[in-house]
């Protein structure tokens, strides 16, 4: 796992080696290893929230993780859910401890095992789909690339990914753009605005369509480079 490292997006790009290493906590993955003096206060909130889970032994983590699987299981959830919250603070501690190695548990059956991480396929569905494909909530590798999206509903999640990226990019424009613009903050403001629609078409129209081929699903709910918070987008 990528920790102690945060994936900045830089020039409209997540860093690709971290694309869940984000300053914004819905998508945080770095608060178990770290590099001391990179420690942010969001760090620590997260890493106190995962203390939590670091005390279970490896089975009662199994359980729960199997369980909560059963609870997430054929629906597709924001990012920022406190249930998809919890339940990605201990996926993580459960890929550090290779809970899904040891076959502890059993998850649901709906659920197919990660080619990545062997861990139960929980697809994650964000701007940077056409990069990085769907993300494994376990082991924060690419779990389905781009290509392997079943074709019925990759032509959708393309075109929307297409539409995202020149309006994702004005939160990164450089001086010379923003010039050009002449208000740059009208430019950013109706940036963000059509970010919210585009998130909430995530949310209402493309995420449930995976759940065609997958038991569950989440999608990214926020844009913290363009400031649209879960809140803003409503499905
Ligand atoms: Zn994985």
């Amino acid at each position: 796992m990528n920790v102690g490292k945060l994936g900045k997006c830089i020039s409209g790009r997540r860093d690709m080696t971290s694309p869940l290493d984000k300053t914004f906590p819905t998508r945080h993955s770095a608060f178990m290893a770290f590099e001391p003096e990179s420690i942010s206060p969001l760090d620590s909130l997260w890493r106190e929230y995962a203390r939590a889970f670091q005390e279970w032994d490896d089975l009662t983590l199994g359980r729960w993780l199997a369980k909560t699987l059963g609870q997430l299981e054929g629906r597709a959830w924001r990012l920022s859910h406190p249930l998809v919250g919890a339940y990605r603070i201990a996926a993580q501690i459960a890929h550090e401890k290779q809970i899904w190695f040891k076959r502890l548990v059993t998850p649901p059956a709906a659920y197919a095992e990660s080619p990545c991480c062997r861990a139960p396929f929980l697809p994650l569905l964000t701007r940077d789909v056409r990069e990085s494909g769907l993300i494994c909530q376990h082991c924060s590798e690419t779990l389905v690339s781009f290509e392997e999206i079943p074709a019925g509903i990759r032509a959708e999640i393309e075109t929307w990914a297409r539409q995202y990226e020149p309006i994702h990019a004005v939160a990164h424009w450089d001086d010379r753009q923003r010039k050009r613009a002449g208000n740059y903050d009208a430019a950013y403001e109706n940036a963000a605005e059509q970010a919210e629609q585009l998130l909430a078409r995530a949310g209402k129209d493309l995420a449930p369509k995976l759940l065609d081929s997958y038991a569950a699903a989440i999608w990214e709910d926020q844009d913290e480079c363009l400031e649209v918070r879960p809140e803003d987008v409503p499905v």
